[in-house]
């Protein structure tokens, strides 16, 4: 397998060249099916059965998934990565550019990377036979960075392939922390996740010469539930961000919860209050423990004033670190070892965001950052370390070898 993916390099940077030139910007709808239609023929060729999910009901382009029957006994795996990136038509940042061992280009890691990870390791082992006698089922989304919603539609199909399966395997970038001596490539076995929140004051308007005991009116219950939020709340691995706040005699929020127009005036009491935020967490657990401290901040409101707190539906849920995931990392490590590389420790989990691997978390065992080594997604600097390619195509090679050889 070694052999194949060195042999296949030059197939293999071509192959990414090729996917990054055509723009896939998540709503660039004909874009990401057209990144499909090239990346298809790959799985097919390998004796693949493939299938293209249409997302138009979420407003999406598509999923494509491609299903390899191998041993009714062995282990089925699931590899996730994307089809779709941040840059849509419209951005300058169109093309693929290789200066000595970084490529720079758009998805050149996040996640065409990825999809190049997954098809050089399925080739190695198809070379190798060990293709022959695997369950492996692709799932490629084509909304990753803007999930088509709701979230009961556009990750319906990928939730339902996770419940089937004995291993998830992310192919998004690996994780690369800064060392005493230089870069250490972590392993990644949890993310947390990511939902938003709104909360709405209304208070009792009137002369500002009556603020007081008897009054306060909206702004200042909001500032109260705020920074009570920002001093009760925090504990290992949870964050809370207000994004967004506004107040006054009126405060209107517009249809994409990201603008809100307010108005009022310094000698009126504010009649209503609207703050916007986040909240990141590593447990469904931790969720709900920090949902009822912000319920219950809410439900003591000052004089005056009355409170309303509102989690969105469409969160992305917690990937925590199970005993599940540690072994399947542990298995990575001897790969490593057997291709005579170092170790990997734990990733801290704060240092991820929320993925698409989370939607299957609580029903397999899961692990995270099987792409390349990347820098500066989400910017006009995205950059890709070429052997990275290589070498974590050969670790996969390796890792669903011996994993799709296992009983179920
Ligand atoms: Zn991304």
């Amino acid at each position: 397998m070694v052999q194949t993916i060195d042999a296949e390099q030059q197939r293999t940077t071509d192959f990414l060249a090729t996917i990054v030139n055509q723009n896939s910007g998540t709503m660039n709808l004909a874009g990401v099916d057209a990144v499909r239609r090239m990346v298809e023929p790959e799985f097919t060729a390998l004796g693949f059965k493939t299938e293209w999910i249409d997302m138009k009901a979420a407003g999406r382009a598509g999923q494509l998934v491609a299903r390899h029957a191998g041993s009714k006994r062995g282990k089925r795996l699931l590899l996730i990565a994307h089809l779709d990136t941040v840059f849509e038509p419209d951005s300058p940042f169109q093309r693929w550019q290789v200066d000595g061992k970084i490529a720079h280009g758009p998805g050149a890691g996040d996640d065409k990377g990825g999809i190049a990870v997954i098809v050089a390791a399925l080739r190695a082992m198809q070379a190798a036979g060990t293709l022959k006698q695997a369950n492996i089922t692709v799932f490629l989304t084509g909304d990753e960075e803007d999930a088509g919603n709701p979230l009961t539609i556009s990750r319906r199909d990928l939730i339902a392939e996770g419940k089937k399966a004995d291993a998830a395997l992310d192919f998004e970038d690996l994780a690369v922390d800064d060392g005493p001596n230089g870069p250490v490539e972590m392993g990644s076995i949890a993310r947390r996740s990511a939902g938003s929140w709104t909360v709405t004051v209304t208070g009792r308007s009137a002369h500002s010469a009556g603020v007081g005991a008897n009054n306060y009116g909206a702004i200042y219950e909001l500032a109260r539930i705020i920074d009570q939020f920002r001093r009760e709340l925090p504990e290992e691995r949870l964050t809370y961000n207000v994004g967004l706040i506004g107040g006054g005699q009126s405060a209107t929020m517009d249809a994409g919860r990201i603008r809100l127009e307010a108005s009022g005036k310094t000698n009126i009491i504010a009649a209503i209050a609207v703050a916007r935020g986040d909240l990141r967490a590593i447990s469904q657990e931790q969720i709900e423990r920090a949902r009822a401290k912000m319920r219950a901040i809410v439900a003591q409101p000052l004089v005056g004033a009355k409170a309303e707190i509102s989690f969105d539906e469409d969160a992305y849920p917690p990937m925590p670190p199970t005993d599940g995931n540690r072994s399947l990392l542990a298995r990575f490590n001897g790969v490593n070892r057997d291709m005579g590389l170092v170790e990997m420790g734990e990733l801290d989990p704060a240092k991820r965001g929320a993925g698409d691997i989370s939607f299957v978390a609580a029903d397999v065992d899961g692990l995270v950052g099987l792409g390349p080594a990347s820098d500066g997604s989400h910017t006009d600097k995205e950059v890709v370390d070429i052997p990275s390619i290589f070498k974590q195509a050969k670790r996969a090679a390796i890792l669903m070898s011996r994993l799709a050889a296992e009983r179920r």
